[in-house]
């Protein structure tokens, strides 16, 4: 990749604000610094928007929000479906942008893309498909019509892991229901959402339907919006404890609220598991996206008569891996997010250590520009180590063992959370026991990655509430109207 083709694709992206139709600059002029995490430097100086930007963007979906919702659900999805062709011609540019804003290696970018650009395509589908009942009641004296209209205004914040796709699991479901949007995507990668925001305005998205918020004072700036009575609905993703906090402030007006929150999916392998498949696909749970993903496998819990060889076999292949700029050639394993994502994964490694743990491979931050860590495998990781508890969203594969399923059902659901869970077993009978013993929202069974656009993406516990994709995605932006009509 030539620093000409970096540069082209980087002053494509609008640096402004997008508010009623309108690409402004930030009320107050601020800017903020977008960089790349491979290098510490600056890609691009954007908009920074002030809670007096907010107001005048609510403002916007407010208005917009009748005539959206009287806009013919063909119509409407058809600018999601002209939204996903244009995606898909330029595919390869918003791979390069989320690679330089992110990080992450090109061939997962551009998997991210297409996988983004699902939610388009599925959501373009379902438009038309929003459907009710009629019938009798049961008395027989009246007829029932229950029908779905569109929340209202809604108010999408997007973290910095998957910027594309993050932001298109929200926006399209909201467009595709008849709902107008305003769009917080996270400091560190907003450039991704700015590039989506111009190509869904090619679409034929009206002024006013999405509305682009970027800023540094994400809490400042969603204040206003959240207590503003005319919006109807929030729709967060990204860690548990500023979900938490949303859902408190979201308590004010009432508001309908999605939430998907952190995960600490356990990697369970039986003693029965196919080992070559279980080792590919704890490599693709553990270190796609450098390990900072929801659905990131955080505890392999490996029956001990196949530990050490499981052990042996990821060792090998981690030790292999390339670590570099994600633009490179061959390059697996990109920077993490910034030093303090270095910082909290190597203390959880020091931690692991510290109570017993074996390093395998890696563990230690790699010296240079950029934040970079070795790809690490600890094994027999010990009961209390904070890695078993706590998020780590960094290249660090943690091997504990177990003896009996029951002993292994009861370390994969001894956590707060319950996004996903990975299970490796040739047994069936086992496996479809299995489904309803995990307390998950999500399973892999024999997989070691589940998202699809046509599938119900969520967690239970403090995962999250409520589900992106699928047929209940577009019902996280409608809400259920009855009516009675006297039958006489
Ligand atoms: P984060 O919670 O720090 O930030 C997420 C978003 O919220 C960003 O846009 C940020 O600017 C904004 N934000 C932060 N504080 C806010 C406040 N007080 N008011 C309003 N907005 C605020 O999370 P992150 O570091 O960007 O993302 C990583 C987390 O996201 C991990 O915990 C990961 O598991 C989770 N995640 C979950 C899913 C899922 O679908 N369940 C998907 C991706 C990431």
């Amino acid at each position: 990749m030539t620093a000409a083709a970096e540069r082209a694709v980087l002053d494509a992206v609008p640096a402004s604000l997008l508010i009623a139709g309108e690409w402004v600059a930030s009320s107050t002029g601020a800017t903020l610094d977008v960089t790349d995490p491979s290098t510490g430097e600056v890609l691009r100086s954007i908009a920074d928007a002030s809670p007096e930007d907010a107001q005048r963007a609510m403002d916007a979906a407010a208005a917009a929000q009748a005539a959206w919702a009287a806009t013919a659900p063909r119509v409407r999805g058809e600018i999601l479906r002209k939204a996903f062709e244009l995606v898909r011609e330029r595919a390869e540019d918003l791979a390069l942008l989320m690679t330089l804003e992110m990080g992450k290696p090109l061939a997962e970018a551009r998997g991210e893309v297409a996988y983004g650009n699902e939610f388009l395509r599925w959501f373009s589908e379902e438009a038309v498909r929003v459907t009710g009942r009629y019938g009798l009641n049961p008395e027989g004296t009246g007829r029932m019509i229950v029908s779905q209209r569109p929340v209202g205004p809604c108010y999408l914040i997007t973290p910095w892991n998957f910027p594309l796709a993050m932001a298109t699991r929200k926006i399209a479901p909201a467009l595709a229901a008849g709902c107008t949007v305003v769009v917080k995507p996270a400091a560190l990668t907003p450039l991704t959402t700015l590039a989506l925001a111009a190509i869904l305005e090619e679409a034929g998205v009206p002024a006013g339907v999405v509305n682009v918020l970027t800023t540094s004072d994400s809490r400042g700036v969603s204040a206003p919006i959240i207590g503003d009575p005319r919006l109807r609905k929030l729709s967060f993703t990204g860690s548990t404890e500023v979900g938490r906090a949303l859902m408190k402030q979201a308590a004010d007006g009432v508001l309908r609220v999605s939430m998907e929150l952190g995960g600490n999916a356990p990697f369970v392998v039986f003693e029965d598991a196919d080992l070559d498949k279980a080792v590919e696909g704890a490599l693709a749970a553990k270190f796609r996206n450098i390990g900072q993903a929801c659905t990131a496998a955080n505890r392999f819990i490996v029956h001990a008569s196949v530990a050490d060889e499981f052990a042996r076999r990821v060792t090998e292949r981690v030790a292999a891996m390339r670590v570099g700029r994600g633009t490179e050639d061959g390059v697996t394993i990109g920077p993490l997010i910034d030093d303090r994502a270095v910082a909290t994964s190597l203390s959880l490694v020091d931690d692991a250590v510290a109570k017993g743990a074996t390093l395998a491979v890696g563990g230690a931050a790699i010296d240079g520009p950029g934040s970079f860590v070795q790809p690490t495998v600890l094994t027999d990781v010990q009961p209390g180590s904070a890695i078993l508890r706590e998020e780590i969203f960094g290249p660090v594969l943690a091997i504990a063992t177990f003896d009996t399923e029951d002993q292994a059902i009861a370390l994969a659901n001894a956590t707060e959370y319950g996004l996903v869970s990975y299970v490796y077993t040739q047994d069936l009978a086992r496996g479809h026991r299995l489904i309803d013993r995990f307390d998950t929202g999500m399973m892999g069974l024999n997989a070691g990655v589940v998202s699809n656009a046509a599938a119900p993406f969520g967690g239970v516990k403090q995962s999250g509430i409520g589900r992106e994709g699928g047929l209940e995605g577009i019902h996280e932006y409608l809400s259920t109207k009855y009516t009675l009509i006297p039958a006489d």
